[in-house]
């Protein structure tokens, strides 16, 4: 593993080009709120398969 972490560190979201992060199986965009899939491992980062979702951050916790 790990492949995943250095995937984040040069792909940003499509639509905004925010970073991603990984939650799940899924990837979150940190501006934009968009929740992108992964197919096989793989990050769909298109904006019409992603969902908007809202995420309350807690940056007081680890
Ligand atoms: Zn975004």
């Amino acid at each position: 593993m790990g492949g995943l972490d250095e995937l984040l560190q040069v792909l940003v979201c499509p639509k905004c080009m925010g970073k991603l992060m990984h939650e799940g199986d899924s990837l979150i965009c940190t501006v934009c709120k968009l929740q992108y899939p992964f197919d096989e491992d793989i990050p769909i980062l298109l904006i019409d398969q992603a969902k908007q979702i809202k995420i309350e951050y807690d940056e007081s916790s680890s």
